[in-house]
């Protein structure tokens, strides 16, 4: 696959063809010509911004991909039992304390609850009460 510093090089290779271009007598001394060539490297040089533009979009996305990764990685170690969701173990049952599933859900936080009594846990991030066993 091509990348970016490639095009970028190509562009300035065709940058310098084109003001080679103006050494040439009969092309230097035609109106015209210097005319076409001037349009020429305003394009070359729009081509090698957009091309910048770009490769800061792919890092942008190459950023996004990664994080992306990392979320779905942790999210298939997650298992969902009695409304709640657990860390799975390795037999894919629910190991450890329970995640705040609102959280968990609405802004793909993963805050552990807290016991609130013998018969409640609540969440300490949005502070919502769940019954410490749902059955
Ligand atoms: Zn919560």
């Amino acid at each position: 696959m091509t990348d970016i510093a490639t095009i970028m090089t190509s562009l300035s290779t065709a940058g310098s063809v084109a003001k080679s271009l103006l050494d040439i007598k009969s092309i230097s001394e035609s109106a015209e010509a210097r005319l076409a060539i001037a349009e020429l490297q305003n394009t070359i040089a729009d081509s090698r911004s957009e091309v910048a533009d770009l490769k800061d979009d792919l890092m942008i996305k190459d950023e996004m991909i990664r994080t992306l990764k990392e979320k779905i990685s942790k999210g298939a170690k997650l298992v969902r039992h009695n409304e709640m969701y657990f860390d799975a173990g390795e037999d894919g049952k629910p190991i450890g304390d329970p995640y705040c599933p609102r959280c968990l859900e609405a802004a793909d936080l993963h805050v552990h609850l807290v016991r609130s009594n013998a018969d409640y846990v609540n969440c300490p991030n949005c502070e919502k009460v769940f019954p410490r066993d749902p059955n």
